[in-house]
């Protein structure tokens, strides 16, 4: 192989052009982004970069002497993919021919329609996202978070600290009943009403009012909910329409095997934007989550450089943490399917808490609230071979 193209310069796509000089490739390595800003890291974007703790630099994924050897064509979209001769091309004419294409596209904030263009409303996935609410919220007044999911929460909890009036929007019944369980999601998403947060569970967002800049969150109840700014947190959606036409199989996000290989040969996905067949359950999942974008590289590198002649690993089960009002969240494996979730250790009540999801008396998940060496042992555990 003489020239691999990484498309997606962020977590996944700089842990892909490590993993191939780890493993000893030497060839030409391009890794194409659309962002201008080398690697950074995301989640404390809604964290301790939004609080004011943490500046730009320390955002910085590439270590200080660290040097791939790589050709960086930053601020540059890729936009399509030539199946004949694996060709990237790019937004401003260029192209790039390669022998190996890492897809490493991640995902793109979901936006409220019609909210474009009014001043005050705010997604948080990128840099530029996140300096832009920070310096809104550094003015203080009234958030309403539309979505009650991870980033959603984090960013009440960041603003909640800040001395805001916080009020989250969710138009499920609970908060984070789709990754953690209606139990499990109720108990975490109580630690907003435990600080005062607004919760207004069960209904749906009609619009935003407001002239040039908003003023109000509109309910389909009729409600009218006062805003100064507003966080839209209603998911991501994966950055793979270039990709259409390319040959490769998107199915919510690039469809891929165990070990990140795609439809076409030569070509791997990781990270955010791609749908990795999950032995364990014997289902496809996309997972948004940044321990997966860290990890995964290696066994799809493996997979491009063996020309796909390797047999694909189990990959460890999925893992993430969140960090609201002070509590360290860990998660890992799949709720969905399990039919019993028990309090191993602490109390739902205190949100000083391990929980243990089983499916058919199996153990299928963990979720830790402030319990982060007892996680770490069930996190080990769920990651055994099953047999
Ligand atoms: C605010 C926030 C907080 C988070 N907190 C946590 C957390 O606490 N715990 C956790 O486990 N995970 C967290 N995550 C998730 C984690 O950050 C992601 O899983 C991780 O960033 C995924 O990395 P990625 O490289 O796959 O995708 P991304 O980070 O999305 O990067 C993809 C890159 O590709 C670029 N790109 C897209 N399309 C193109 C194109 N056509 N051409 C060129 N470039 C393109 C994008 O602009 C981007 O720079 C958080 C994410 C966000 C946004």
């Amino acid at each position: 192989m003489r020239t691999v193209a990484v498309v997606g310069a962020s977590l996944a796509g700089l842990s892909a052009a490590r993993s191939l000089r780890k493993q000893g490739y030497d060839g030409r390595l391009v890794v194409i982004g659309d962002e201008l800003h080398r690697p950074y890291d995301r989640p404390p974007l809604s964290k301790e970069f939004l609080a004011g703790t943490v500046g730009e630099a320390d955002l910085a994924l590439e270590m200080d002497d660290e040097d791939l050897q790589a050709e960086w064509l930053l601020g540059v979209r890729a936009t399509g993919l030539d199946r004949t001769d694996r060709a990237v091309r790019l937004a401003d004419g260029r192209e790039v021919r390669a022998d190996g294409v890492v897809i490493a596209t991640g995902a793109a904030a979901r936006t409220l329609p019609g909210s474009e263009g009014l001043a005050g409303v705010h997604v948080v996935r990128t840099l530029d996202d996140a300096r832009a609410l920070r310096d809104e919220l550094a003015r203080g007044g009234r958030l309403v978070v539309i979505g009650g999911g991870f980033i959603g929460a984090e960013v009440a909890s960041t603003a909640y600290a800040l001395g805001l009036g916080v009020t989250v929007v969710e138009a499920a019944a609970t908060p984070l009943a789709g990754p953690l369980g209606e139990t499990m999601g109720g108990v975490v998403s109580a630690l907003h009403a435990d600080h005062g947060v607004r919760l207004l569970c069960g209904v749906g967002v009609k619009g935003l009012s407001g002239e040039t800049r908003v003023d109000a969150v509109l309910l389909e109840d009729g409600r009218s909910i006062p805003a100064d700014i507003v966080v839209v947190g209603v998911g991501a959606r994966p950055c793979v329409e270039w990709l259409e036409g390319s040959g490769v199989e998107l199915d919510n996000g690039v469809k891929c095997g165990a070990d990140g290989r795609t439809s076409l040969a030569g070509v791997v996905a990781v990270g955010d934007c791609a749908n990795w067949y999950d032995p364990r359950t014997g289902a496809h999942r996309r997972v948004e989550h940044w321990t997966g974008a860290r990890e995964r590289p290696d066994a799809a590198i493996a997979t491009l450089l063996a020309g796909g002649a390797v047999e694909p690993g189990v990959p460890r089960p999925p893992y993430f943490w969140s960090d609201q009002y002070g509590v360290k969240i860990q998660f890992v494996g799949h709720a969905a399917g399990a039919d019993s979730v028990t309090i191993e250790e602490g109390s739902a009540d205190d949100r000083d808490v391990l929980a243990v999801y089983r499916r058919a008396g199996e153990p299928v998940a963990a979720l830790g609230m402030n319990q982060p060496r007892l996680f770490t042992r069930w996190r080990k555990q769920l990651a055994r071979p099953t047999s």
